[in-house]
């Protein structure tokens, strides 16, 4: 079984990248957000135009990134589960791969694959302006743009038969919730998948996945 996990919103219970947009750019970030939840832009484009509009050390920028991060319940637990029924987890992200790994080892948590972000900066000490690479797990889709579609990087780490398991809460994740077999979502994505009828179920928090999935599974 395949964990294919987005971090920020799912992982974590607040929005880091919202909150740390906010604290360092006020309500600029605002608009662009709209434009990806109407599917005007693609979310890769405007998060990237989002973190190019920060000014802050880049200490400073990852740093608050990783402060604000705080694990959803139930995570380290459903972590271990998944590992003792042959399972793996793998994250993937547009997010920050520093910041993610740094609160990975800060809060001890059970390892996982990560596929996230590069923060690169164009002036001295790679600070600002500022503009992301993404990982290149990710594939090309007319909906995500090139080079920025999760769906594709599924496509790319599920093995032959193996039941995916999704999780996520935002626009990105919804190509890769159009091809798991069970969903678990909040806020956007949850609309977007009641929207289109897929399989999917509320991830209030991880405490209580594995009682959906076998219920999932019991009925299959
Ligand atoms: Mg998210
Ligand atoms: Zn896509």
């Amino acid at each position: 079984m395949l964990a294919f996990l987005d971090y920020d919103g799912t992982m974590t219970t607040h929005e880091c990248n919202e909150i740390v947009l906010q604290r360092f750019v006020g309500d600029a970030w605002r608009p662009l957000e709209a434009e990806a939840h109407a599917d005007r832009m693609s979310h890769a484009a405007v998060f990237d135009r989002q973190i190019g509009l920060i000014r802050a050390p880049r200490e400073e920028f990852l740093g608050a990134l990783v402060t604000e991060a705080e694990p959803a319940p139930g995570l380290p637990a459903f972590l271990a589960e998944l590992d003792a029924r042959g399972g793996r987890p793998v994250i993937v992200s547009a997010g920050l791969r520093e910041a993610i790994a740094a609160v990975w080892s800060r809060d001890k948590l059970p390892p996982v694959e990560l596929h996230a972000s590069e923060l690169v900066g164009g002036g001295p000490q790679g600070g600002p302006p500022y503009r992301l690479a993404f990982s290149g797990v990710l594939g090309d889709c007319p909906r995500c743009g090139p080079r920025a579609c999760k769906g594709a990087a599924l496509r790319a780490l599920r093995r032959p038969g193996e039941p995916v398991l999704v999780f996520g809460d935002g626009a990105s994740d919804l190509c890769p919730a159009r091809e798991a077999d069970l969903t678990f979502a909040r806020g956007h994505l949850a609309e977007r998948c009641a929207d289109e009828g897929l399989e999917w179920r509320p991830l209030a928090d991880f405490a209580t996945v594995w009682s959906d999935v076998d219920a999932w599974t019991a009925r299959r």
